[in-house]
């Protein structure tokens, strides 16, 4: 019998389609990532021929050695810098991921953070719960608007060319991008602007939103150097993963006024997070729930699960990442 070891509790949506299969699963019962000590030890207990691994669960040579019997990870998310790839294939392990199950959802949120941003409105907020609102005020809470401003995206996949659409589209914003694959229809649909490099895109931009997936070539993809070169009026919205930023950098760089402010939903060592950022006043951070909504979360488990029966039932895998 088929058997897989799900590192955490994952949306029914996705252990159905596993159970109706008669796969012997076996779910980690604490509410709460495993340490990877914790992890092993559950993976030794039986030789499983799967793997539905979180984001937060390192894959790694480790893994690999205490569960020899694995030929499968599915990766309930879209990112897959948790896993080592390079280990997995060595090993001749399939690893497959979730991509376009939550890009709605992260698109939506990214803007939900540019508009929180430039309105105030965690501080407004927080500012009427602690009875301080006296009566209108014409100063009270200035914001800025986006209609006509420069929205500077690093990364226009999936996510990235959703969030600049709805920008443009709904908004009034003028695009300029960086990736390493230029995106024609992005360009055709909303007049997006390419730039052959970051530096260029920042420069130019009054919001800057990352949307790059963790690599080796996007590790500290901005630094110190980078803010120092962005408008003193932009602000920078994070929601791909925490080291794309030198994150004390980035605090550094807020403290001193050298950008306007930031919203972060991911960290470089999540869940900790630079404590300068914890004071700041411009500044948004949230716990990484980007994907956070039934639709994308239900998503990512089917397509968790559908990868994993592709695989046993020696189908093409569609969703399969390579190093
Ligand atoms: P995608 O693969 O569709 O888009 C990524 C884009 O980045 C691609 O166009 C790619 O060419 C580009 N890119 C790669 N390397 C680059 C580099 N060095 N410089 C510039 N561009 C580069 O992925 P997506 O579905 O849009 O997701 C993007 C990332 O968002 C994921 O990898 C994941 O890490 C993150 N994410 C976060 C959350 C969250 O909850 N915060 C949820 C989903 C995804």
């Amino acid at each position: 019998m088929t058997s897989i070891y799900v590192t955490r509790k994952i949306p029914q949506a996705g252990l159905s389609p596993l159970q109706d299969k008669d796969y012997e699963i076996d779910i980690n019962p604490e509410d709460r990532p495993l340490t990877s000590k914790e992890l092993l030890t559950a993976l030794r207990a039986k030789p499983y021929d799967g793997i539905l691994s979180l984001l937060t669960d390192h894959i790694d040579a480790a893994v690999f050695e205490a569960a020899p019997s694995v030929k499968v990870v599915s990766n309930y998310a879209v990112g897959y810098n948790n896993i080592d790839l390079v280990e997995a294939e060595r090993r001749g392990v399939v690893v497959a991921n979730t991509p376009g199950a939550s890009t709605s959802a992260v698109a939506e949120y990214t803007v939900a953070l540019i508009l929180a941003l430039t309105h105030k409105l965690i501080d407004a907020d927080q500012f009427v719960r602690d009875g301080k609102y006296k009566g209108w005020d014409p100063a009270l809470f200035m914001g800025t608007e986006l209609s006509g401003k420069t929205l500077g995206l690093l990364g226009a996949g999936r996510i990235g060319s959703s969030a600049a659409t709805a920008l443009a589209k709904g908004l009034g914003m003028k695009v300029e991008y960086y990736d390493v694959v230029r995106n024609e229809s992005l360009e055709k649909e909303i007049g997006a602007v390419f730039r052959s490099s970051v530096e260029e895109v920042l420069k130019e931009a009054d919001v800057v939103s990352i949307h790059v997936p963790l690599l080796p070539t996007t590790r500290h993809l901005l630094n110190a150097e980078h803010f120092a070169m962005m408008k003193p009026t932009a602000i920078l919205i994070n929601t791909s993963r925490g080291p794309v930023i030198d994150e004390a950098a980035l605090a550094e760089a807020l403290s001193r006024g050298a950008i306007a402010g930031a919203a972060l939903d991911v960290f470089e060592n999540e869940p900790a997070v630079t404590p300068a950022l914890l004071t700041l006043p411009n500044v948004i951070l949230t716990p990484h729930i980007a994907s956070a909504t039934d639709v994308a979360r239900n998503t990512m488990a089917i397509m968790a699960a559908q990868n994993l029966i592709e695989f046993f039932e020696g189908r093409e895998v569609k969703n399969m990442v390579r190093s």
